[in-house]
C-alpha cells in the first residue's frame, strides 16, 4: 500500500528547509562551526593577562566596586572570557619597576591577594595551582604569575612564600634589570653589568623555581639572559607573551636561534597580540598575528606554540582582536590557513598543559632536595630600604628610641611594686 505522508510532514519539512537556509546564511563561513567546536573541545589557556593591574589603576583594588562579569574600560571580564572560549587565564601579579628598591614585595602581595580574591570569591572562576586542577575544573581556571623578578627583592624565601600563596610562574624581569637577571628593555638604568646576564644568584633563582615547580617565564628578559636560563633550567620554560622576531624585529620578541633552543628544551612561546610587537607599528590585524603563528610553526613546530594575549597590559591591539572575546577570530584565521585540529588543540591548550606537567615532574624528581639557602650579597642589592640586621645599640645610627624603649623599664617598676605590696602588708 502506498503511504501518503500527512500534510503536517510537508509543513515541518518546509520549516526545516527554511531554518537550514537561514542558518547557512548566518554562518556563511563553514570555518565558524569548526572553530566553535574546536574551542569547546579545547578551551584556550591564555598565558598572560593584566586585569589585576587595571583593577589597581581603575578601582584601587576595591573588588566590591566591580562586577567581574562585565567591567568597563578593560579588555577582560567573565562574559568576554566565556565568549572567547577561554578556559584558563594566567593572571599577572605585576608591580611597576619603580617599586624596585622600595616596596615591590608589599605591592606584589597586594596583587596576589586581589587575584586570589577574584578567583575564589566569584562562582564562575576557580584558582588552580596544578596541571591536574587546571585540566579538571569546569569553571574558568585562574593561575597566578609574577611579572618581574624585582617582586622577590632578591630573596629566595620570598620566592618560596609566593609559591605557597599559589604563584606558579614568574617572569625573571620586567622592563628593569634585577641584581641577578637582565631585561630586554633599557628604560630603567639599574643594575648594569657586563657579560653577566644571569649571575650566580640568578642561576640559584632558576634552580629554586625548578625545585618548587614554578614555571620560568622569559618574556621581558634579554636574549642573553634567556640563553643562560635555557642552559641552567632542568624543566621546560616559557615565553608567556612574546612573538616572533623574524616577523617583527622588536627586542621583546624571540629570534629564531633562541626558538630552536626553546624547542630543544621542550619549552613554549605564547604569542603576544600587542600591535607594537606583532606589526612593529600601531596598526595590525588578525592576519598579522597569524603570520607569527605561521613563522613559528615553520621554525619550531606547532607543539611549541601557545597564546599569551597580554590584554589589559599592552595598549594597542589588532583590528578584530580587541579583547579576550575575540580569540575565535584568530583561530578561524589559522583554520583558514590549514592548521589541523591536532596542531590547534596544542596551541589552544595541550602544549601549555604538557609544559606545566613537565615542570611538576621535575619538581617531583627533586623531591627531598632541601630549599636553597643561597643569599645575594647585600651590596649587590643596593636597596637602602633593607635593614642591616644587627642587635641595636645606642651608638648605632639605626637605633632610635621609641615607645618600646620606655615600656620595658616601666613594666619592671610595676612588677616590683606589685611584688612589694603583699610583702609590706604581711609585715604590717
Ligand atoms: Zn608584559
Amino acid at each position: 500500500m502506498l503511504w501518503i505522508p500527512p500534510r503536517s510532514v510537508f509543513q515541518n519539512l518546509g520549516t526545516h528547509l527554511i531554518l537550514c537556509f537561514l542558518c547557512g546564511m548566518m554562518s556563511a563561513d563553514p570555518t565558524t562551526e569548526t572553530v566553535i567546536g574546536l574551542m569547546t573541545k579545547y578551551p584556550l589557556i591564555d598565558g598572560h593577562n593584566d586585569l589585576a593591574l587595571k583593577m589597581r589603576i581603575l578601582y584601587n583594588n576595591q573588588l566590591s566596586q566591580v562586577d567581574l562579569r562585565s567591567i568597563n574600560k578593560v579588555a577582560t571580564d567573565i562574559n568576554r572570557l566565556k565568549t572567547g572560549h577561554v578556559g584558563a587565564q594566567v593572571f599577572a601579579a605585576y608591580v611597576l619597576c619603580a617599586s624596585q628598591k622600595k616596596d615591590a614585595v608589599r605591592l606584589t602581595l597586594e596583587q596576589i591577594d586581589l587575584i586570589r580574591r577574584m578567583c575564589t570569591e566569584h562562582p564562575d572562576l576557580e584558582l588552580v595551582t596544578s596541571a591536574k586542577g587546571l585540566n579538571s575544573t569546569k569553571k574558568i581556571a585562574c593561575l597566578i604569575s609574577i611579572e618581574g623578578g624585582h617582586s622577590i627583592d632578591s630573596s629566595l624565601p620570598t620566592l618560596r612564600m609566593f609559591y605557597q600563596l599559589g604563584v606558579r610562574s614568574m617572569a625573571l624581569t620586567h622592563t628593569c634589570n634585577t641584581p641577578w637577571a637582565e631585561s630586554s628593555s633599557t628604560i630603567y638604568d639599574v643594575y648594569q653589568r657586563e657579560n653577566d646576564s644571569l649571575t650566580d644568584f640568578g642561576k640559584d633563582v632558576v634552580k629554586e623555581m625548578n625545585r618548587l615547580g614554578m614555571i620560568v617565564d622569559l618574556s621581558h628578559s634579554s636574549w642573553s639572559t634567556a640563553r643562560a636560563v635555557l642552559q641552567v633550567s632542568k624543566a621546560p620554560v616559557i615565553f608567556s607573551h612574546s612573538s616572533a622576531h623574524s616577523v617583527c624585529n622588536h627586542s621583546r620578541n624571540v629570534p629564531d636561534d633562541l626558538l630552536h633552543k626553546l624547542k630543544e628544551k621542550r619549552g613554549l612561546i605564547m604569542v603576544n597580540m600587542h600591535s607594537k610587537f606583532v606589526a612593529c607599528q600601531h596598526q595590525a590585524d588578525v592576519s598579522t598575528v597569524a603570520d607569527h603563528f605561521t613563522h613559528l610553526r615553520k621554525v619550531i613546530g606547532a607543539e611549541s606554540i601557545g597564546v599569551g594575549g597580554d590584554f589589559d597590559g599592552a595598549v594597542e591591539f589588532p583590528l578584530g582582536l580587541e579583547d579576550v572575546s575575540k580569540y575565535p577570530t584568530l583561530i578561524q584565521e589559522l583554520v583558514k590557513r590549514n592548521w589541523t585540529e591536532k596542531e590547534l588543540s596544542g596551541v589552544l591548550r595541550l602544549n601549555f598543559l604538557r609544559v606545566f606537567e613537565e615542570v611538576e615532574k621535575e619538581r617531583d624528581r627533586l623531591k627531598g632536595t632541601l630549599p636553597s639557602e643561597a643569599q645575594i650579597p647585600l651590596a649587590k642589592v643596593e636597596n637602602p630600604c633593607r635593614l642591616v640586621l644587627r642587635h641595636p645599640n645606642k651608638q648605632d645610627p639605626q637605633f632610635s628610641r621609641d615607645k618600646s624603649d620606655f615600656v620595658a623599664p616601666m613594666c619592671l617598676v610595676w612588677r616590683i611594686i606589685v611584688t612589694l605590696i603583699p610583702c609590706f602588708l604581711l609585715i604590717q
